[in-house]
């Protein structure tokens, strides 16, 4: 059976085990208290894959949203889509968390920080965005150029051989793939 991770071990590990998409989504949400629907579903569903059970998911978001809404709204408005990725409500489907072409071909608005960073990002932003995160500059320029061929997976199998200190070279096709090799390494 897989581990539980507390909802209080998601800051280290939206730097240490999350995929990009993950992480800005991680870091929007936590700046802004708020994500869109595409969102809240991403991330929802990455977050149940991990191990985060529905009482500490629904914690979670309630901890956040209650900072710029009142509870009941988010009671009436959002709880429910939290209980619905854990098929507890509507069809009760046991939703599985998003796969990397899944994400790679979501349609990505204004305001949406869904989808995928290599795919919906502009480059400079996302050129910016990780370096800000502390990452090697030669690691950057090999990401971004990668990116700018379209070679999406292959940008994210860098940025986890950069966040790691290791050279792999993974395959990735589903962020919750990139979580499990990340901690596999850790523990
Ligand atoms: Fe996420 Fe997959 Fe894109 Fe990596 S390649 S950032 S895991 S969607």
């Amino acid at each position: 059976t897989k581990a539980v991770v507390p909802i209080e071990s998601l800051d280290s590990l939206s730097v240490k085990s999350f995929p990009l998409c993950m992480r800005q989504l991680h870091d929007q949400l936590r700046l802004a208290h708020h994500l869109k629907h595409g969102g809240r579903l991403q991330y929802g569903l990455f977050m149940k894959g991990i191990g985060v059970t529905l009482e500490d998911s629904l914690r979670f978001w309630r901890e956040e949203f209650t900072k710029i809404m009142d509870l009941d709204k988010f009671e009436k408005q959002y709880a429910y889509n939290v209980r619905y990725n854990y098929g507890k409500e509507g069809s009760k489907k046991n939703y599985s968390p998003f796969s990397c072409l899944r994400i790679i071909n979501e349609t990505v608005g204004p305001g949406d920080c869904h989808g995928c960073p290599y795919r919906h990002c502009d480059v400079s932003n996302l050129k910016n965005k990780l370096q800000g995160y502390g990452l090697d500059p030669q690691a950057v320029n090999d990401i971004v150029d990668v990116t700018k061929k379209g070679h999406y997976q292959v940008a994210c199998s860098k940025y986890f051989d950069a966040v790691h200190s290791i050279d792999l070279g993974l395959g990735i096709n589903h962020p919750n793939q990139f979580f499990e090799e990340s901690q596999k390494l850790i523990k």
